[in-house]
């Protein structure tokens, strides 16, 4: 069929968007997901079910707020046009409501260091946002401070959101992220789980700025 823009891109996302679902992020259709292009960005519509999606059903939103497209774009614009503005490093914004990010935001709960891997979100914890009505600015505002220095976020009473550079790296750290928050929810059902202190978590990041680039070992 005829040319609509992006469509590479836009398969790229309906086939994360469907990786959502099956890894169990998404609950119901409650989840969205964006991809900067040149000139603005591409976003799930609101409320479609992952399985219908077409490529032509993805909505082209400029920086205004503006859109193009047959559907409605997902109420949680906002943010996404938000993150994508004030952080040129991040390529792609994903949000979930996944299960225990969101038992552990409805407590008002952040994930602190009690696991090295939470430096995968950029720093030594995982903050969650204060809560305010979806789909308003105060939310938006409340994500964008949240996710300072970091590339994941809790949102109160709500859900989660990740960041990467594209869809896979958006996915990947998502995914990452509920595991966490699995992990410490688990901790808390026996005790209190132990926390690794700011130094530690210091050298956690130090070792990851290199992770993977190192030398071969000898020997
Ligand atoms: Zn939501």
């Amino acid at each position: 069929m005829s040319g609509v823009e992006h469509r590479a891109l836009r398969e790229t996302m309906i086939a994360t968007a469907r990786r959502m679902n099956a890894s169990g992020l998404n609950q119901g259709t409650s989840g969205n997901l964006s991809q900067r292009v040149e000139d603005g960005f591409l976003l799930t519509p609101t409320g479609m079910d992952y399985d219908t999606l077409e490529p032509e059903d993805l909505v082209l939103m400029r920086w205004d707020g503006s859109h193009e497209g047959k559907r409605a774009p997902s109420s949680e614009w906002r943010i996404h046009r938000d993150l994508l503005a004030r952080r040129p490093e991040v390529g792609a914004v994903l949000h979930a409501h996944s299960m225990f990010c969101t038992t552990l935001a409805c407590l008002r709960r952040g994930i602190p260091s009690f696991h090295y891997m939470v430096t995968s979100a950029g720093g030594e914890d995982i903050r969650c946002a204060p809560y305010a009505t979806f789909g308003t600015e105060e939310l938006s505002r409340h994500a964008v401070e949240a996710l300072e220095g970091r590339k994941a976020c809790l949102l109160a009473n709500h859900g989660m959101l990740a960041m990467g550079k594209d869809l896979a790296g958006a996915f990947k750290l998502a995914v990452e992220v509920e595991t966490l928050a699995a992990m410490y929810w688990r901790a808390l059902q026996v005790g209190e789980p132990v926390l690794l202190d700011a130094t530690e978590m210091a050298r956690v990041i130090e070792k990851f700025k290199t992770y993977g680039q190192q030398p071969e070992p000898k020997g």
